[in-house]
Parts: C-alpha cells; sequence; structure tokens
C-alpha cells in the first residue's frame, strides 16, 4: 500500500490531563493533517516510564474524544516499543557511532550548559573509557558541522550540534531509550511527513535531524507553533499548575486556541462538527503567528 501524501501527528507524554498548551499542539497538527487530506495518528509519549502514567493517557484519549478529534489507526504506546527502539539502537551501534558514556550526572553538571539548559557534552567518552569506569548511557556522536532546517513557521533554523548540544543520550543510564530517540524511531515506522508541535521542540529539532541521517531516513517537514505560557514566561504544563481543559463545552476552548494562533474563527456556532468543518476550511499555516511564545490567559 503506498502511503499517503500526509501523515502527522500528536504526541502527548501522559504526565497529566490536556491543558492549553497542549490543546494548540492537538488541534494544529490535527488541522494542518486533515486541511491537506492527510492521516493523523496519536501517539502517547510514555517512554519514561518514571514520569508517565496510564490514568493520563486514558483522561487524555477520552478528552480528545470529547473535542471531537478523529485519528487513524490505532493509539500507539511506546512504553509497548521497546523492541523496536533495541532494533534501531543495534543498527548505530553496529555503525559505531554510538558509545558507552560513564559520566555521572554530578560530573556533567560542572560542565557549561547547552542550547536547551542541559549540560553541554565536551565528547569525554568518546575515543573510549578509561579503566576501572562502568559505561552509564550510551550517546551518538554528532558532526562538526551546522545542521540547517526550514520550519513552515519559524523560518530558517541553524544549530551547531557539537557546539550547542554535544554527543547526546539516546540510551539512558536507567535502561530507558532517551526521549529523541525514540520520537524519531517512531516518526520514522509511522511513516510521518509532517510534524506540527510545540516550540518548545524546536531545540531539539536538529537532534532529530541528525537521528534521521545516521539511520539512512529523510526527516519530515517541521511546524513549531507558538508556545503558550504564562505570565512568568514558563510554558504552562502541569508543574506551572495550568488547569485541565474542560470537556464540557468544547467549542469555546477551540475557538481560543485557533485565536491564540492567529486564525480566529468568527462564525456564530456552537456545533462541534459544524465548528471543525469550519476550521479546517479557513487553517492557513502561513497565518500563524511566528513567535515561539505567546502569553496565554487562560
Ligand atoms: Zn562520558
Amino acid at each position: 500500500m503506498p502511503l499517503p501524501h500526509y501523515r502527522g501527528r500528536f504526541a502527548p507524554s501522559p504526565t497529566g490531563d490536556l491543558h492549553f498548551g497542549s490543546m494548540v499542539a492537538a488541534v494544529g497538527s490535527y488541522l494542518d493533517a486533515k486541511a491537506h487530506g492527510g492521516e493523523w495518528i496519536v501517539r502517547i509519549e510514555d517512554v519514561d516510564i518514571t514520569r508517565c502514567t496510564q490514568a493520563s493517557a486514558v483522561s487524555i484519549l477520552k478528552t480528545l474524544e470529547k473535542f471531537g478529534f478523529e485519528w487513524d489507526g490505532p493509539v500507539v504506546y511506546q512504553s509497548q516499543r521497546t523492541a523496536i527502539y533495541q532494533d534501531y539502537f543495534n543498527t548505530l551501534k553496529n555503525r559505531g557511532i554510538v558509545y558507552g558514556c560513564a559520566c555521572s550526572r554530578k560530573e556533567l553538571a560542572e560542565n557549561p550548559k547547552g542550547i536547551d539548559g542541559a549540560p553541554l557534552y565536551l565528547g569525554k567518552c568518546r575515543q573510549g573509557i578509561t579503566d576501572g569506569r562502568a559505561v552509564r548511557s550510551w550517546r551518538l556522536q554528532v558532526p562538526d558541522d551546522a545542521i540547517t532546517f526550514e520550519d513552515r513557521i519559524q523560518g530558517t533554523q541553524t544549530q551547531h550540534l557539537a557546539q550547542d548540544v554535544g554527543d547526546f543520550v539516546v540510551l539512558r543510564a536507567d535502561g530507558l531509550f532517551a526521549y529523541q530517540f525514540a520520537v524519531v524511531v517512531d516518526d520514522i515506522e509511522q511513516g510521518i511527513t509532517d510534524i506540527i508541535r510545540g516550540a518548545d521542540l524546536l531545540d531539539s529539532t536538529p537532534r532529530q535531524i541528525w537521528l534521521y541521517r545516521c539511520l539512512d531516513h529523510t526527516p519530515p517537514s517541521y511546524a513549531h507553533l507558538p508556545l503558550a505560557v504564562n505570565s512568568h514566561q514558563e510554558k504552562l504544563s502541569k508543574q506551572t499548575l495550568a488547569p485541565s481543559v474542560a470537556s464540557h463545552d468544547p467549542v469555546p476552548m477551540l475557538r481560543n486556541v485557533l485565536s491564540f494562533l492567529g486564525i480566529p474563527i468568527n462564525a456564530d456556532t456552537d456545533s462541534l462538527a459544524d465548528f471543525w468543518k469550519l476550521a479546517i476550511s479557513s487553517w492557513d499555516i502561513g497565518k500563524v503567528y511566528k513567535k515561539q511564545k505567546i502569553e496565554s490567559f487562560l
């Protein structure tokens, strides 16, 4: 069966209920897929089982249903895909582009900070680890070169992985595969052509593009939506006490999401089906605010 010309996805982490910020990513990815006559897949990103709960996953799916989202195919759970990640990891290992790292969190904390605020990895274990030290995590070698991509909303983006991040972890010290790695494997396996998500992941994209290249796959197209932040410029999340979306009256919330993005729906309707019809026909990603953060008053 040939792949559809467009396959998008929404990939929430089940660490709490959906809030306004996650609804922005759900709506943006859904409308872009539907406006292209494409498929839209839901994937539960619970690879980090230490932070995720089954109850949150159930609550997220229920909320999506009540908001009238229709997804294609079964919902995929990262926690059930360890064998697939292991296969892809073996490919990297056989190519000699991942290596064991013995550095502890404490040692790494002495390094300068990288682009995402985490310690920059300076390549200490790249040439092997010294006697008496044990492998803790596995890192992927990055090129000493800039990675550039065209974001459909944020424009041209460039990052120098070696200077901005360093060799990064694909298999963690606790034995779990790293988020960056699992996401890319899933997007490859699911044939995702277009990724629409929040701008908090803009910094991760060059690492993910590098993973695509290392695995001999063409990266998808990317669009990073403005991130909903509170008055302290913090991402809305369970940690910053963002309220859960109430699903008893979905249309006003969906209207707020589209106004937040810069594509207000002015027609007067209370019907969810009519709302989605209107929203799909008026979706124009070129009109989305070209900002990485917007304060949300919800
Ligand atoms: Zn190391």
